[in-house]
């Protein structure tokens, strides 16, 4: 059997209706089935019209407008976009204003609802509230709830109806009536009060449909209030009370109608529509009324909880690649698996696909939420046997901590979404908080240096080697070695925009260390291929100049790997000149000594005099690729790369270009003298194959004349 059921939520909150009748009209004006309680609606907004089909028994199609054919004001948004008429499936929203918005929903079993003997507000993992039918007994446990008036313009056509009923007939009327003086006194009841309440007679106000009547109704009633609800819940039975007060003859007259399966149903309806289907675990609608709940029980109080979001890596490959019911089966075993770590208070719902959020409760401490989530993490790494396949799966989880990280629900979620994000970007089974009061900047920062830390010992990091070309014999006589970051989730990272970062935080010194041996070791790797040996370049950084122990790194490094230090050509930058001059000198001449070749990269960027260049014991000096880049249009950079090449000859420095990245460069370069150049002209910086095969080419072939 299936329902249909609308939840509209207005400015006065949210109501679900069960559609049973062939059509319902939808606006402001009281004499629509569906009243929406927004100025912004039209009087008929809308119509809903039960349609007939072969496959589901009835579906249901919206209009804008009356069933006249007169369209609303604003008309209607379905899922977005602007629709006249919309046949709805399940899931669909509806929006008729800013403020008012509908969802239309189709259920299917109103069975299995998980008994609980928690009350509505207290729903937690243990499930849903039902409500069962006991045997009755009128004078048993009861409970009633406040009086609310309604006002003459606002009373339904059901209120109508009720009132309406005693003035043809009270004595056939099968719904209970009492009449009652303002003291209290029983004036009348009718058959059918006296047949279901029998006690009535005999306890008076004293019995449960009477109990406080009075005191409640006394304050409110004047001659223009006239018309009360109120609900008296008698042992699992509910009863609504209409009460119309007489002001005429001070009568107070009561209706009363068993509201049970009314109230059932919508106990129902509210449950299914705050669950999901697949593992009945509540939905997200659900997690935003309870979070709601949780904050305003704990304003004020020093109390945290969080709000964790797990997701499950490359969800959907497992799902395209065997199949949607394996993936079902698959989240279901990752729900029972979570189901078991939880605590009685706290609360697992399906946010998504392939995401659950958690709300933990009265956490001691944040190093508790971490536990939480290694646990949970730890739990999943576990194989899943579904339908025969043996799944492995990774996961990574965000949190975000109520008052800390924020104290709305949208916030809470937000950010415990961001972080999960966040975590994904760490890698596999990863966790990551939100971090409060950080600029995004700043978070990617402080995750660029987690994940730049995890990518060494990843092996993420891997050398490239650009070629350096002589510009008379158009051979490679040199490579410089470019690191490059290729990270899983990010893609390739420019050292750009991680050397500065790691050079910030110290990691630079690792870093620079594992090039190093990674450049030496490769290079004895070449030459033991047979290949002819080759000068490699390493960019140092200042940092690692400043280490104590950089020098004996370096000769252990040589050492180690073997390498001729011939063929190891140290890249150093202006910078080096800023201070210590003469200690850099001593280090710098003790690097010569080895046999290491040294050059001045970034030429012409930094320190701005040329004199300290005779004071150093340097072989080569690399002109910035700035001053390449316009060479051939503006004089005035021709003009300082001139004077550059010639200063260096003097010096008996070879002169690398760097940049280079057209025809005419290279000529104009040449015809200014250069030795040297590299750029793209020639070749990008290119990984270890690729390089051995040009290096292999240019072993057995003359090289091109360029
Ligand atoms: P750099 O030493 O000046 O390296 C040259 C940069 O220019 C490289 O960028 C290279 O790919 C790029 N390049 C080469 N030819 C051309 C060209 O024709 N046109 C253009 N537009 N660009 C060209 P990359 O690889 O992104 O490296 C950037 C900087 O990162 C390097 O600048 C260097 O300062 C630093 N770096 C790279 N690897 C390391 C390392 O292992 N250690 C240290 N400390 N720094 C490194
Ligand atoms: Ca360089
Ligand atoms: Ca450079």
């Amino acid at each position: 059997m299936l329902h249909h059921v609308l939840t509209v939520e207005d400015p006065q909150g949210f109501r679900n209706f069960l559609l049973n009748n062939m059509t319902y009209s939808l606006g402001r004006s009281l004499g629509n089935s569906i009243i929406l309680r927004s100025n912004l609606v039209s009087r008929q907004q809308a119509t809903l019209l039960a349609v007939a089909s072969k496959k589901s028994s009835c579906f249901f199609r919206i209009i804008d407008g009356s069933l006249e054919g007169k369209r609303s004001t604003n008309g209607i948004l379905i899922n977005g976009k602007k629709r006249f008429s919309h046949i709805l499936s399940h899931g669909d929203e509806i929006l008729f204003s800013k403020d008012t918005k509908a969802v239309y929903q189709v259920i299917t079993a109103i069975t299995n609802i998980p008994k609980s003997n928690t009350s509505q507000d207290q729903i937690t993992k243990s499930g849903f509230p039902s409500l069962n039918n006991q045997s009755f007994d009128e004078t048993e446990v009861f409970q009633f709830s406040p009086l609310k008036s309604i006002p003459d313009q606002d009373l339904s056509a059901h209120i109508h109806k009720t009132i309406n009923q005693f003035i043809s007939s009270p004595e056939l009327n099968p719904q209970p009536i009492i009449e009652l003086n303002l003291v209290g006194k029983i004036l009348y009841l009718n058959p059918a009060a006296l047949s279901q309440f029998p006690k009535l007679e005999e306890m008076k106000v004293s019995h449960p449909l009477l109990q406080e009547l009075l005191m409640q109704l006394v304050p409110l009633v004047n001659p223009v209030r006239k018309f009360f609800v109120r609900e008296v819940k008698i042992n699992n039975k509910v009863f609504e009370e209409i009460i119309h007060f007489m002001p005429w003859n001070e009568v107070i007259r009561i209706h009363i109608s068993d509201v049970t399966k009314q109230r059932q149903a919508e106990a129902i309806i509210a449950y299914q529509i705050h669950q999901d289907t697949l593992t009945g675990l509540p939905n997200r609608k659900y997690l935003h009324e309870h979070l709601v709940e949780a904050i305003k029980k704990l304003e004020n109080k020093k109390q945290q909880f969080a709000v964790l979001f797990l997701d499950i890596d490359r969800f959907k490959l497992i799902n395209n690649s065997l199949g949607h019911s394996i993936g079902d089966l698959l989240l279901k075993a990752v729900c029972d698996r979570l189901k078991n770590l939880l605590k009685p208070d706290d609360l697992m719902v399906r946010w998504g696909a392939d995401e659950f959020a958690i709300v933990t409760k009265a956490i001691a401490s944040i190093d508790a939420v971490v536990q939480i989530a290694e646990a949970m993490i730890q739990a999943l790494t576990l194989p899943f046997n579904c339908g025969g396949h043996e799944l492995h799966i990774t996961t990574c989880i965000g949190a975000s901590i109520y008052p800390d990280h924020n104290t709305d629900v949208e916030g809470l979620i937000r950010n415990a979404d961001m972080a999960m994000y966040r975590a994904k970007a760490e890698g596999q089974n990863s966790f990551q908080f939100y971090i409060p009061n950080m600029q995004e900047q700043s978070f990617q920062r402080l995750s660029m240096e987690n994940n730049l830390r995890r990518a060494l010992e990843n092996n993420e990091l891997l050398t490239y080697y650009q070629p350096q070309v002589d510009l008379i014999t158009g051979k490679i006589v040199g490579l410089e070695v470019l690191l490059r970051w290729k990270h899983v989730a990010l893609g390739a990272i420019s050292p750009s925009q991680f050397i500065p970062l790691a050079e910030e935080t110290g990691l630079i010194i690792a870093i620079g260390t594992w090039v190093l041996r990674q450049t030496c070791l490769q290079a004895v790797a070449w030459q033991n291929m047979g290949l002819p040996p080759i000068q490699i370049g390493v960019n140092l950084s200042i940092k690692q100049l400043q280490q104590k122990d950089f020098l004996s790194c370096l000769q252990q490094i040589l050492e180690e790997t073997n390498l001729d230090p011939h063929f190891l050509e140290l890249e150093i930058t202006e910078g080096i000149m800023m201070d210590n001059v003469e200690e850099k000198i001593i280090l710098l001449n003790e690097f010569r000594q080895m046999g290491i070749q040294l050059s001045i990269d970034d030429f012409g960027t930094g320190y701005s005099s040329l004199s300290y260049l005779k004071k150093l014991p340097i072989d080569t000096l690399k002109i910035d690729r700035i001053f390449i880049e316009y060479i051939t249009y503006n004089e005035h950079d021709r003009t300082i790369v001139a004077s550059i090449i010639n200063l260096s000859h003097s010096l008996s420095l070879n002169v690398i270009a760097e940049g280079v990245e057209t025809q005419e460069q290279v000529d104009l370069l040449r015809s200014l003298g250069c030795d040297q150049i590299q750029g793209y002209f020639f070749h990008k910086a290119l990984p270890v194959d690729e390089i051995e095969a040009l290096l292999r080419a240019q072993a057995v072939t003359k090289p091109n004349k360029i």
